[in-house]
């Protein structure tokens, strides 16, 4: 755990120093602020676990100051504590908006402001943990609301990194964009440097990048010093003061178009609470909502309207993104043409959500839609290029593997369900597990002569499985 890390402001220089050095004798991190000025200064620079306010000699400008830190989005959830003189006026805080602050009344007892502080600081933090919470709900919301209103995806990722960073109050978000393979990305937002535009970085550098992008999978560390990812590049951080250091991450990579594209990388320093899974899962419903919107922006600087574009929109389910019924129907044509020319094998692996009805009935209509864009998702990131993806019904999909046989196709089926199976399909508060069931059927098989015979396989396999018991495959 982390020495909660207090702001003292004060006009007072002999007041500074020793309030300052006795909160650090009790285990506080403490920077001071001199003067309104440098507390707004200070407060561009960090975020912190609690203000304490000195408003002796404090005019209205300070007042209108500690109302603006308010606004600000980046502590707007950080308790204020004031010390004020005797016979102050509390309808003053109320007022400014300051009314949930706590004061203290010169003359006080030293152990008496301790006392406070403390109690502050617990109820701020278990405050967080409630707010986190709400957060993926409400917050999102209104997240929601600001991404879809831009209109360029630069705008987009300036907001993900702002609202995300604010809502964790974390010093240190950004978007890493690469190409597939790749081992440049460029940096296309970063909350802290908010002027930054483009940055290249070499990935060799960020293992957690490297390692979200190659697996598909979100990579949480709570302690780098720790976990063996970071042995190699560890030691080049030597000369960083410890402060600066990065001390937790998490790496959640995003897809657009069905192609892995980018990472949304968040990290705190040693000053910082770790990140823990509520934040994990806050980030994700952000990046998910995010990428929808992405992805339209895109469509849009990239000549929607155009007749190709216009083709795509017809050819894609619009809740999942995925290629629809007709396209599959050609796609799967041309692949067993190609089988048959070249002597080769191809897979159909049909898949079906298990009780999916019951999701619906247990958690609405609306949940049900979210898991079967992640199903989608989660499936897209299995995929090779030459895989295909299409949503063949209501909460079915159907994946082709080219040259691929039973073999591999088992181990894909093996991969994918297991990785539904462990995805929580909700959020902290409220987990929802799903499962799915497939149906393999491969060509050339006796029982295949073309593409409707090959679905009928695989759609009698999928029965088979589900008479089994569900949650797997039958080939
Ligand atoms: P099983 O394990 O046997 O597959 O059970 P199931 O409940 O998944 O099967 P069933 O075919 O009875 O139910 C499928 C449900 O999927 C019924 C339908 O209301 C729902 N559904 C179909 N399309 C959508 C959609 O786009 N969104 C949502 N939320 N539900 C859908
Ligand atoms: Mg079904
Ligand atoms: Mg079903």
């Amino acid at each position: 755990m982390t020495n909660p890390h207090l702001l003292l402001a004060t006009e007072d220089a002999a007041l500074a120093r020793t309030l300052s050095w006795v909160l650090k004798e009790n285990g506080y991190d403490v920077v001071t602020a001199l003067g309104g000025p440098q507390l707004l200064e200070r407060l561009e620079q960090e975020i912190y676990d609690l203000l304490v306010v000195d408003l002796a000699n404090a005019d209205a400008s300070t007042m209108d100051r500690l109302a603006r830190v308010r606004e600000d989005l980046r502590h707007k959830d950080v308790p204020i504590f004031v010390i004020t003189d005797a016979g102050f006026d509390s309808s003053q805080l109320e007022a400014f908006g300051l009314g949930a602050s706590d004061a203290i009344q010169r003359p006080y007892q030293v152990r008496e402001l301790l006392a406070r502080i403390k109690a502050h600081l617990r109820v701020g933090r278990e405050l967080n943990r409630a707010r986190a919470e709400a957060r993926s709900r409400s917050e999102l919301v209104s997240i929601l609301r600001e991404i879809t209103a831009s209109h360029s995806s630069a705008e987009i990722y300036q907001i993900l990194v702002r609202r995300v960073a604010s809502g964790l109050r974390i010093a240190r978000c950004s978007v890493v964009l690469t190409a597939p393979g790749g081992r440049e990305g460029t940096v296309v937002a970063a909350y802290e440097n908010p002027n930054l535009r483009d940055l290249r970085v070499d990935l060799t550098k960020y293992p957690e990048i490297s390692r979200a992008l190659t697996t598909g999978e979100t990579v949480m560390v709570s302690d780098v010093d720790a976990d063996p990812l970071y042995q190699d590049v560890i030691m080049t951080w030597g000369s960083q003061p410890k402060g600066r250091r990065t001390k937790s991450v998490i790496a959640l990579p995003f897809t657009l178009s069905g192609r892995r594209t980018g990472v949304f990388f968040l990290r705190t320093t040693a000053d910082d609470p770790p990140l823990n899974r509520l934040d994990l899962g806050f980030a994700e419903q952000v990046i998910e909502a995010a990428v929808a919107a992405l992805e339209k922006s895109y469509d849009l600087e990239h000549g929607a309207g155009s007749g190709a574009q216009l083709r795509e929109l017809a050819d894609t389910d619009p809740l999942t993104g995925c290629a629809n019924r007709r396209v599959l129907d050609q796609r799967l044509r041309e692949e067993l043409d190609r089988a048959r020319r070249y002597d080769q094998v191809v897979t159909v692996v049909l898949l079906d959500v298990d009780e999916f009805k019951r999701i619906n009935d247990t958690f609405g209509h609306q949940l049900g839609d979210r898991v079967l864009k992640q199903v989608a998702l989660l499936l897209r990131r299995e995929l090779r290029t030459m895989d295909f993806l299409a949503r063949y019904g209501g909460e079915e999909f159907v994946v082709v593997l080219p040259e691929t046989g039973g073999t591999g196709a088992r181990l894909f089926a093996d991969r994918i369900l297991r990785r539904i199976a462990q995805h929580n399909f909700g959020d902290a508060a409220i987990p929802v597990n799903a499962t799915v069931s497939a149906g393999l059927a491969t060509f050339p098989d006796d029982r295949v002569a073309d593409d409707e015979s090959l679905m009928k396989l695989a759609d009698e396999n999928l029965y088979k499985a589900k008479r089994a018991g569900r949650n797997r495959y039958r080939d």
